[in-house]
C-alpha cells in the first residue's frame, strides 16, 4: 500500500533557503585573496546565490551542465556550490593540486562548460591554457579592482553578479538530479568521478549533523580545513547552514600559526582535517603553550590519526573525533565518539577506543568480506575487504563502465579498498589500504598499526612505513621517518617502543630519514610516490 504523504524532492537549494531564513545571523567569515577578512550572513549569501544563478543563466549554463570551480575555501565557493546545483547544473569542484595531466584529464571527462577559479590559481591555468577545451569559459573570483592582468580571457566574478536582483526562480528538480561531482585523486590510473545528488547530498548533511552535534550546532563557529575543492569538504557547507553554525574559511593559510591565529580571532569552535594539517597546529600549540581558547573539538579522518596526536590534543582539552570515509561515500561513513559507557573509562582505554575509526553513522552499512568472497563476522579479530552501502554512496562512477565494475560487487556493495575489522560494539579498526598493507612470509603487516607507535615516539615529526622487496619473505617493512629538527633515531629505539605491540618479526627491518615526507593532492602521505622514490633501496640484510 502506498503512503499518502507529499513527495517533496530534497534540494541543495533548499538548506541555503532555510538558513537565510532561520538561521540569518549565522555567518561566512572568508580570508579572501584579496588579502582581507570578509563577512557575511547566510541571508545576504542566499541573496547573492540568487543573483549568481542569473549571471550563470546569462552564460548560457543549461541543467545538467557541468560548471567547475578551482578555489580555495572561501563564501564565493560556497556561493557557486548553491547557485549552480540549484539552477539544476552540477558544481564539479578540481583539487588544484592534482598534477596537470589529471587536471586536463578531468576537465574533458566531465565535460566543463565554465570554470570558476580563484586568482591564486591563475597561473596554473595560463601554463595549460593551450590545452585547455576550447569554448571553456573562465572566471575569476574576485571583483574588478582586483582582476590579474593575464593573457587568459578571464569574466570577473562580481561583475557576473552585477545588479542582478536577488530573487530567482529556482525550478523544483527531481531529488535525484546531479548535484555535485568530484574526482578521486587517482593515485593510480585515471582519476575517478563521483556524481553525487540532490538527495544525497542533503541527507549526507542531515545524518552528519545528527552524528556530530559537538561540531554542528546553532551558534558553533567552524573552521573547515579540510577543502571544498575536495569531497565538499567533508559536507560541512551543507551541515552547517542547516544547524546555523558559522564557517570560517581559512583561504590559502592553513600553516600552524595562521590557523591558530584565525581560531582565537573568530572564537573556532570545531575545526575539521587530515592528521598532517593538525601536525602544524600541534606544533603551535606546543610553542605557544596553550590551545586556542575556544577550540573544543577537532574531526580527524582523510587518513589514520595516530593514538599519540589524539592524546595530545585531549590533554590540551580538546575532544578528538576521528572520522573515516571516502570521495565515493560523500564522504564521512563512521565517527568515534566515544559509546556512553567508555565516557569515564580510563584515558589509555578511551585513546585506544579513539584510535579507532568510530562507528558507522546512520544511513551507511558496512561489511567485510574475507578472501573466499565469505562475509566475516564483526568480532574485532577476523581481517577482510571493507564494503558499504547507503544513501549517500555512489552506485558507480560516472561514464567509467570499467572502473565502476571494478568496485560494485554482485549486490549492489562498494568496495573500498580499505581492509578492515570491526568489534562487535561497531567500532571500524582500518588496518590499511590493501594496497599498502605489507605481505611478510604470507602474513599480513599492518602499516598503519606501525605507524601509529612510530608517531608516539618523541623525536619524529612524521612518518610511513613502507613494503620493500625480500628474496625470501617477499616483503618487509621499513619505517620512513622525517625527524623533529632533523633528528634521527635509531632503529633500536623505534624497536623498543614497538616490541610490547607486535611480534617480533612484524618489526619494522631499517628506518629511512627524509627531510619531508611526500603528500598526495589530498595532504595524504603518499605511499605511492615514497615506493618509488625507495625503489632501489636494498634491505640491510640483503646487502
Ligand atoms: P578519499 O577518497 O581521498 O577521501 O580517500 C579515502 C581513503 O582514505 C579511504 O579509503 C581510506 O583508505 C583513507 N581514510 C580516510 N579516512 C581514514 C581514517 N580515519 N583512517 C584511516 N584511513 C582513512
Amino acid at each position: 500500500m502506498h503512503a499518502m504523504m507529499m513527495n517533496r524532492p530534497l534540494s541543495v537549494i533548499e538548506v541555503l533557503r532555510y538558513a537565510a531564513e532561520i538561521h540569518g545571523s549565522g555567518e561566512i567569515v572568508s580570508v579572501r585573496t584579496e588579502g582581507d577578512l570578509h563577512r557575511q550572513s547566510y541571508a545576504k549569501t542566499f541573496a547573492r546565490t540568487g543573483q549568481l544563478a542569473h549571471g550563470l543563466d546569462a552564460l548560457g549554463v543549461g541543467q545538467g551542465d557541468r560548471v567547475a570551480t578551482l578555489a580555495w575555501n572561501g563564501y564565493r565557493h560556497f556561493e557557486l556550490y548553491y547557485a549552480i546545483s540549484g539552477m539544476g547544473a552540477v558544481c564539479h569542484t578540481i583539487n588544484p593540486r592534482l598534477s596537470a595531466e589529471q587536471m586536463l584529464y578531468i576537465i574533458g571527462h566531465a565535460g566543463d562548460r565554465i570554470l570558476f577559479v580563484d586568482v591564486t590559481f591563475i597561473p596554473i591555468l595560463e601554463a595549460l591554457a593551450d590545452q585547455l577545451p576550447k569554448g571553456l569559459e573562465l572566471v575569476a573570483m574576485t571583483d574588478a579592482a582586483h582582476m590579474p592582468d593575464s593573457k587568459l580571457d578571464l569574466i570577473c566574478y562580481e561583475d557576473l553578479l552585477g545588479d542582478h536582483p536577488a530573487e530567482y526562480d529556482w525550478p523544483d528538480l527531481p531529488e535525484n538530479t546531479a548535484a555535485g561531482l568530484c574526482y578521486t585523486s587517482g593515485t593510480t590510473g585515471n582519476p575517478k568521478g563521483s556524481l553525487y545528488s540532490h538527495r544525497s547530498t542533503v541527507l549526507h548533511a542531515l545524518f552528519v549533523a545528527v552524528t556530530l552535534p559537538r561540531s554542528l550546532h546553532e551558534g558553533a563557529r567552524l573552521l573547515p580545513v579540510v577543502p571544498m575543492f575536495h569531497v565538499n569538504s567533508w559536507g560541512m557547507p551543507y551541515a552547517a547552514p542547516l544547524v546555523g553554525a558559522s564557517l570560517i574559511m581559512p583561504g590559502a593559510k592553513l600553516d600552524g600559526a595562521s590557523l591558530f591565529d584565525l581560531m582565537q580571532s573568530e572564537k573556532v569552535t570545531a575545526s575539521w582535517g587530515v592528521p598532517t594539517v593538525w601536525l602544524g597546529l600541534r606544533a603551535e600549540i606546543e610553542a605557544r603553550s596553550v590551545p586556542p581558547s575556544t577550540l573544543d573539538q577537532l574531526v580527524i579522518g582523510g587518513s589514520a590519526a595516530p593514538r599519540s596526536m589524539i592524546a595530545f590534543f585531549e590533554d590540551q582539552g580538546i575532544d578528538v573525533c576521528h572520522a573515516w570515509g571516502m570521495t565515493e561515500m560523500s564522504p564521512i561513513g563512521t565517527t568515534g565518539q566515544l559509546s556512553i559507557d567508555m565516557q569515564d573509562a580510563p584515558f589509555d582505554d578511551r585513546m585506544a577506543r579513539k584510535a579507532l575509526q568510530g562507528r558507522r553513522m546512520f544511513g551507511v552499512d558496512l561489511k567485510l568480506v574475507g578472501q573466499d568472497s565469505q562475509r566475516l563476522p564483526h568480532d574485532g579479530v577476523a581481517v577482510g575487504e571493507l564494503f558499504v552501502r547507503g544513501n549517500a554512496v555512489i552506485s558507480g562512477y560516472f561514464n567509467d563502465e570499467a572502473a565502476t565494475a571494478a568496485v560494485m560487487d554482485s549486490d549492489g556493495w562498494f568496495g573500498t579498498g580499505d581492509v578492515a575489522s570491526i568489534t562487535p560494539d561497531g567500532y571500524l579498526g582500518i588496518q590499511d589500504r590493501s594496497k599498502d598493507l605489507i605481505k611478510s612470509g604470507g602474513e599480513w603487516i599492518s602499516s598503519i598499526d606501525l605507524e601509529n607507535v612510530a608517531m608516539s615516539h618523541p623525536d619524529v615529526a612524521n612518518c610511513a612505513v613502507i613494503a620493500i622487496s625480500h628474496p625470501k619473505w617477499d616483503e618487509r617493512p621499513v619505517l620512513v621517518v622525517q625527524g623533529k629538527e632533523g633528528a634521527q633515531p635509531e632503529l633500536e629505539s623505534f624497536h623498543a617502543l614497538m616490541a610490547p605491540h607486535f611480534a617480533k618479526w612484524q618489526l619494522p627491518d631499517d628506518v629511512l630519514y627524509v627531510d619531508t615526507l611526500p603528500l598526495t593532492a589530498t595532504g595524504k602521505v603518499s605511499k605511492l610516490m615514497l615506493r618509488k622514490q625507495f625503489a632501489d633501496y636494498v634491505l640491510p640484510e640483503a646487502r
